[in-house]
């Protein structure tokens, strides 16, 4: 898979001697994880994946040299039965996701390190996530961290903004930039799921009251926004400004000190 990590932050090009040497205490640990699955018929399965490795390579980038921040192997594949039927999606019952990232949280533990951020570019992983990083804190006594990705894209309308969310404009964009190559853009297709001007309350997400829903019965294309309008000018505009805003939180979760001890 392409990659944009620098080689001297991808942890598995190191020695196991070089990792015996990283300050224990300090290192910032960051498990990318995303997804195999459908999006639409213009973008290919490893969107999130890609969209992620785009991301976090940048941002790694932009950290001071000395910062002892890595990048762990991704977890390709996540919880992603809400794509299921569509051929090519490949998801992890709940209980496997979470097992996964349990064994490498006690893995990083086990080797003394202290520090272990999930970078995340798929939805359908957040919640489990959440759960996931508070129960090693409690479980492991590590000092877990979210980082979700993406962020705001300036410049999008307000549809697309609140409903642009699966293979819409700002993901078609940032692979237009990274791997223009994958997109088809022939092949477009568009679908909201949900209005910003609907006054009604019950929402399919981002709202107070929710439906679970599965692509199949809202949007049969595998689109969830509006892809025509993506550019790889606004892909790589908005590459900058995400892997800006994740470089600062990194920065941030690497000075991170606990409450009691400030
Ligand atoms: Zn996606």
């Amino acid at each position: 898979m392409k990659t944009w990590i620098p080689p001297e932050r991808f942890l598995p090009y190191l020695t196991w001697k070089q990792v015996d040497a990283l300050p224990r205490d300090r290192t910032l640990m960051v498990l990318p994880t995303a997804a195999i699955e459908q999006h639409g018929h213009h973008l290919p399965l490893a969107t999130d994946t890609l969209i992620n490795n785009l991301l976090l390579g940048h941002a790694l980038q932009k950290l001071p040299k000395d910062l002892p921040v890595y990048a762990l192997a991704p977890v390709h594949y996540g919880k992603s039965n809400e794509h299921v039927g569509y051929p090519g999606t490949l998801s992890l019952h709940r209980d496997t996701f979470m097992a996964v990232l349990r064994d490498l949280g006690r893995s990083l533990k086990a080797a003394g390190f202290q520090r272990l951020v999930f970078f995340n570019s798929h939805g359908g992983n957040h919640s489990l996530i959440d759960v996931m990083a508070r129960d090693l804190r409690d479980e492991l006594g590590l000092r877990t961290f979210c980082l979700y990705g993406g962020g705001p894209a300036e410049g999008v309308c307000a549809q697309e903004a609140a409903y642009g969310f699966h293979a819409g404009e700002v993901e078609t964009a940032l692979l237009l930039a990274g791997t223009p190559e994958l997109v088809h853009t022939d092949q477009y297709t568009s679908n909201y799921i949900a209005r910003v001007g609907d006054p009604g309350l019950l929402k399919p997400e981002f709202a107070s009251a929710t439906f679970s829903w599965l692509t199949r019965d809202i949007a049969p294309s595998g689109v969830m926004g509006d892809p025509s309008p993506a550019t790889a000018e606004n892909g790589w505009r908005w590459c900058e400004a995400m892997s800006d805003r994740i470089a600062r939180a990194l920065v941030e979760m690497h000075d991170f000190q606990e409450i009691l001890e400030r």
